[in-house]
Protein backbone atom coordinates (compact mmCIF):
# COMPACT_ATOMS: atom_id res chain seq x y z
CA UNK A 1 0.00 0.00 0.00
CA UNK A 2 1.38 3.45 -0.73
CA UNK A 3 1.39 5.21 2.40
CA UNK A 4 2.14 8.31 0.97
CA UNK A 5 -2.02 8.22 0.50
CA UNK A 6 -1.99 8.82 4.03
CA UNK A 7 -1.89 12.15 5.51
CA UNK A 8 -3.28 14.39 8.52
CA UNK A 9 -5.31 17.40 8.72
CA UNK A 10 -3.91 20.68 10.50
CA UNK A 11 -5.16 20.91 14.22
CA UNK A 12 -5.33 24.25 15.94
CA UNK A 13 -4.19 23.97 19.99
CA UNK A 14 -4.03 27.01 21.93
CA UNK A 15 -0.56 27.80 23.96
CA UNK A 16 -2.12 25.94 27.11
CA UNK A 17 -2.98 22.47 25.26
CA UNK A 18 -6.79 22.51 24.35
CA UNK A 19 -7.68 21.01 20.89
CA UNK A 20 -10.00 23.88 19.46
CA UNK A 21 -9.94 22.25 15.89
CA UNK A 22 -9.00 18.64 14.46
CA UNK A 23 -9.46 19.92 11.06
CA UNK A 24 -8.70 23.49 10.11
CA UNK A 25 -9.43 23.16 6.56
CA UNK A 26 -12.75 21.38 6.74
CA UNK A 27 -14.36 22.78 9.95
CA UNK A 28 -13.07 26.48 9.26
CA UNK A 29 -16.10 27.71 10.92
CA UNK A 30 -14.81 26.12 14.54
CA UNK A 31 -11.29 28.21 14.10
CA UNK A 32 -10.26 30.59 17.06
CA UNK A 33 -8.15 33.00 17.42
CA UNK A 34 -8.03 32.63 21.19
CA UNK A 35 -8.90 29.74 23.17
CA UNK A 36 -12.48 30.05 24.10
CA UNK A 37 -11.83 27.66 27.04
CA UNK A 38 -8.45 29.89 28.64
CA UNK A 39 -8.25 32.71 26.47
CA UNK A 40 -4.47 31.32 25.46
CA UNK A 41 -3.65 31.97 21.81
CA UNK A 42 -4.09 29.40 19.65
CA UNK A 43 -2.10 27.76 17.38
CA UNK A 44 -1.93 25.16 14.04
CA UNK A 45 2.17 25.06 13.68
CA UNK A 46 5.00 23.96 15.19
CA UNK A 47 6.59 27.73 16.75
CA UNK A 48 10.12 26.55 16.52
CA UNK A 49 10.26 24.31 12.89
CA UNK A 50 6.57 25.81 11.55
CA UNK A 51 5.21 22.29 10.46
CA UNK A 52 1.68 21.87 11.20
CA UNK A 53 0.22 20.69 14.54
CA UNK A 54 -0.97 16.63 13.60
CA UNK A 55 -4.92 16.70 13.81
CA UNK A 56 -7.47 14.16 12.25
CA UNK A 57 -5.86 10.90 10.32
CA UNK A 58 -7.07 10.39 6.77
CA UNK A 59 -6.36 8.42 3.80
CA UNK A 60 -6.98 9.26 0.55
CA UNK A 61 -8.81 6.41 -0.86
CA UNK A 62 -9.24 5.52 -4.94
CA UNK A 63 -13.02 5.65 -5.59
CA UNK A 64 -13.42 2.90 -8.40
CA UNK A 65 -15.97 2.51 -11.09
CA UNK A 66 -16.29 -0.91 -13.01
CA UNK A 67 -18.11 -3.61 -13.64
CA UNK A 68 -18.24 -7.42 -12.52
CA UNK A 69 -18.33 -9.67 -15.68
CA UNK A 70 -18.05 -13.77 -15.79
CA UNK A 71 -15.45 -14.72 -18.02
CA UNK A 72 -15.19 -18.60 -18.08
CA UNK A 73 -14.67 -19.74 -14.42
CA UNK A 74 -12.84 -17.03 -13.63
CA UNK A 75 -14.48 -14.14 -11.62
CA UNK A 76 -12.79 -10.62 -13.50
CA UNK A 77 -13.42 -7.25 -12.41
CA UNK A 78 -13.03 -4.26 -14.68
CA UNK A 79 -12.27 -1.06 -13.90
CA UNK A 80 -10.46 2.45 -13.17
CA UNK A 81 -10.05 4.88 -11.11
CA UNK A 82 -13.14 7.59 -11.04
CA UNK A 83 -11.41 10.00 -8.19
CA UNK A 84 -10.65 10.17 -5.02
CA UNK A 85 -11.93 9.96 -1.71
CA UNK A 86 -10.58 11.30 1.71
CA UNK A 87 -11.64 8.85 4.68
CA UNK A 88 -11.03 9.42 7.71
CA UNK A 89 -8.83 6.51 9.88
CA UNK A 90 -8.88 7.43 13.27
CA UNK A 91 -11.61 9.75 15.53
CA UNK A 92 -9.61 10.64 18.12
CA UNK A 93 -6.61 13.12 17.90
CA UNK A 94 -4.54 13.81 20.39
CA UNK A 95 -2.48 17.03 22.07
CA UNK A 96 0.58 15.74 21.04
CA UNK A 97 3.79 16.68 23.54
CA UNK A 98 6.54 17.17 21.59
CA UNK A 99 7.23 18.05 17.55
CA UNK A 100 6.94 15.76 15.37
CA UNK A 101 9.45 17.19 13.22
CA UNK A 102 11.69 19.01 15.09
CA UNK A 103 11.52 17.08 18.44
CA UNK A 104 10.71 20.32 20.29
CA UNK A 105 8.58 20.70 23.76
CA UNK A 106 5.13 22.04 22.19
CA UNK A 107 4.14 25.42 24.48
CA UNK A 108 1.69 23.64 26.45
CA UNK A 109 4.35 20.86 27.09
CA UNK A 110 7.03 23.79 27.84
CA UNK A 111 4.59 24.87 30.37
CA UNK A 112 4.57 22.21 32.14
CA UNK A 113 8.02 21.54 32.27
CA UNK A 114 8.88 24.99 33.57
CA UNK A 115 6.72 24.79 36.42
CA UNK A 116 8.09 22.04 37.29
CA UNK A 117 11.82 23.38 37.56
CA UNK A 118 10.04 26.11 39.02
CA UNK A 119 9.07 24.94 42.33
CA UNK A 120 11.58 22.20 42.12
CA UNK A 121 14.22 25.06 42.52
CA UNK A 122 12.25 26.03 45.51
CA UNK A 123 12.62 23.10 47.44
CA UNK A 124 15.41 24.61 50.56
CA UNK A 125 16.05 21.03 51.60
CA UNK A 126 17.87 19.98 48.30
CA UNK A 127 21.24 20.91 47.47
CA UNK A 128 21.39 22.64 43.56
CA UNK A 129 23.44 19.08 42.61
CA UNK A 130 19.90 17.43 43.94
CA UNK A 131 17.90 19.80 42.37
CA UNK A 132 19.72 19.79 38.79
CA UNK A 133 19.34 15.71 38.89
CA UNK A 134 15.27 15.98 39.43
CA UNK A 135 15.42 18.76 36.59
CA UNK A 136 16.64 16.88 33.89
CA UNK A 137 14.83 14.18 35.10
CA UNK A 138 11.62 15.54 34.55
CA UNK A 139 10.82 15.13 30.52
CA UNK A 140 10.89 11.27 31.43
CA UNK A 141 8.51 11.47 34.34
CA UNK A 142 5.82 13.10 32.04
CA UNK A 143 6.36 10.62 29.25
CA UNK A 144 7.45 7.13 29.28
CA UNK A 145 11.27 7.13 28.41
CA UNK A 146 13.59 4.29 29.13
CA UNK A 147 14.54 6.10 32.17
CA UNK A 148 11.31 6.79 33.42
CA UNK A 149 11.65 4.30 36.20
CA UNK A 150 15.19 5.14 37.12
CA UNK A 151 13.72 8.56 37.06
CA UNK A 152 10.96 8.43 39.52
CA UNK A 153 13.25 6.51 42.24
CA UNK A 154 15.40 9.45 42.18
CA UNK A 155 12.75 11.54 42.60
CA UNK A 156 11.49 9.19 45.36
CA UNK A 157 14.77 9.25 47.66
CA UNK A 158 15.54 12.84 47.42
CA UNK A 159 11.90 14.20 48.07
CA UNK A 160 11.36 10.66 50.82
CA UNK A 161 10.34 12.69 54.24
CA UNK A 162 9.73 16.18 52.82
CA UNK A 163 6.52 17.95 53.63
CA UNK A 164 5.47 21.60 53.38
CA UNK A 165 4.02 23.65 51.11
CA UNK A 166 6.79 23.00 48.50
CA UNK A 167 6.19 19.29 48.64
CA UNK A 168 2.59 19.70 48.50
CA UNK A 169 2.49 22.24 45.21
CA UNK A 170 5.65 19.60 43.99
CA UNK A 171 3.18 16.63 44.94
CA UNK A 172 -0.21 18.21 43.28
CA UNK A 173 1.73 18.94 39.66
CA UNK A 174 3.00 15.31 39.46
CA UNK A 175 -0.80 13.89 39.93
CA UNK A 176 -2.11 16.30 36.75
CA UNK A 177 1.20 15.18 35.34
CA UNK A 178 3.36 12.19 36.02
CA UNK A 179 2.35 8.89 34.20
CA UNK A 180 0.36 6.59 37.08
CA UNK A 181 2.64 3.93 37.33
CA UNK A 182 5.61 6.28 38.22
CA UNK A 183 3.57 8.13 40.85
CA UNK A 184 3.48 4.98 42.83
CA UNK A 185 7.23 4.50 42.46
CA UNK A 186 7.57 8.04 43.52
CA UNK A 187 5.02 7.11 46.57
CA UNK A 188 2.91 10.04 45.73
CA UNK A 189 -0.49 8.47 44.75
CA UNK A 190 -3.20 9.27 46.71
ZN1 LIG B 1 -7.02 26.95 26.15
ZN1 LIG C 1 8.88 21.61 15.33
Amino acid sequence: MNTSNHFFKTAQICQNGHLRNSDTSTHAAKNEKFCSICGAEVISACPHCGSQLRGAYYMNKPIYFGTMCNVSEERKFSSHISGYKDVKLSNTVDVPSYCHNCGAPYPWTEAVLKTAENIINMFDELTPEQKKQLVDFIPDIIIETPRSRYAALVYAKFLDGLQGLVYENFASWCRENVLPALLVLMNMQK
